[in-house]
């Protein structure tokens, strides 16, 4: 299956992405993350995209379409992949649009998860995560055992730079102007999943998978 992920930054994207890749054995492909990686590396992509991440810009989209362009085409995405924060943009969604036709697929469906603003603020500045293995956690809602620890693997949990509350209101501001109108897109498409993402993360998740067995069907 190849699916993409919409919703506001906290919506729960990444939580609900893994486990849909978990279930169907598919590549996650978030682009906030490869972005991060090349930003933590120190490449000249990471230089560039810094300047946009840490002031709740979006990255150009000729960056982030040639990022997920070659994504795509490695091996793992035969069977299907799973994009999460990708395309943000009618310019990255037609982008995409283009890609797959070249490469003879298709997108099955576009999952929308839907949160109100102050929700989301409220999940997005109290997000930890572990530098060593990736896991979320939320300082209110899900915690981690021992104080600034990872449960799963021990690595030290951090705060990213982007999830301080003024950036936050940026990242939404920027999602409402520029990722919004993508749901309108889809929709004419006749893929668009809404999904009500204000509910427990269990709830969603099995809402999202429920979805997914019928479209599979
Ligand atoms: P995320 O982890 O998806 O919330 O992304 C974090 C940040 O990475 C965003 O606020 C953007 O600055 C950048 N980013 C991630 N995905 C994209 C994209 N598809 N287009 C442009 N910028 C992106």
């Amino acid at each position: 299956m190849n699916l993409i992920l919409l919703g506001a930054p906290g919506a729960g994207k990444g939580t609900q992405a893994k486990f849909i890749a978990e279930k169907y054995g598919i590549p996650q492909i978030s682009t906030g993350d490869m972005l991060r990686e090349a930003v933590a590396k120190g490449t000249e992509l990471g230089k560039i995209a810094k300047e946009f991440m840490s002031q709740g810009k979006l990255v150009p989209d000729e960056i982030v379409v040639g990022i997920v362009k070659e994504r795509l085409k490695q091996k793992d995405c035969e069977n299907g992949f799973i994009l999460d924060g990708f395309p943000r943009t009618i310019a990255q969604a037609e982008a995409l649009d283009e890609i797959m036709k070249e490469m003879g697929k298709k997108i099955d469906a576009v999952i929308n998860i839907n949160v109100p603003e102050e929700e989301v603020v409220r999940r997005i500045v109290n997000r930890r995560i572990c530098r060593k293995c990736g896991a979320i956690y939320h300082l209110l809602y899900d915690p981690p055992k021992k104080e600034g620890i990872c449960d799963k693997c021990g690595g030290e949990l951090y705060q990213r730079d982007d999830d301080r509350e003024s950036v936050v209101r940026e990242r939404f501001r920027v999602y409402r102007r520029d990722t919004e109108p993508l749901i309108e897109y889809y929709k004419k498409k006749g893929n668009l999943l809404n999904v009500d993402g204000s509910k427990n993360i269990e709830d969603v998740k099995e809402k999202i998978l429920i979805m997914l067995e019928e479209i599979k069907a």
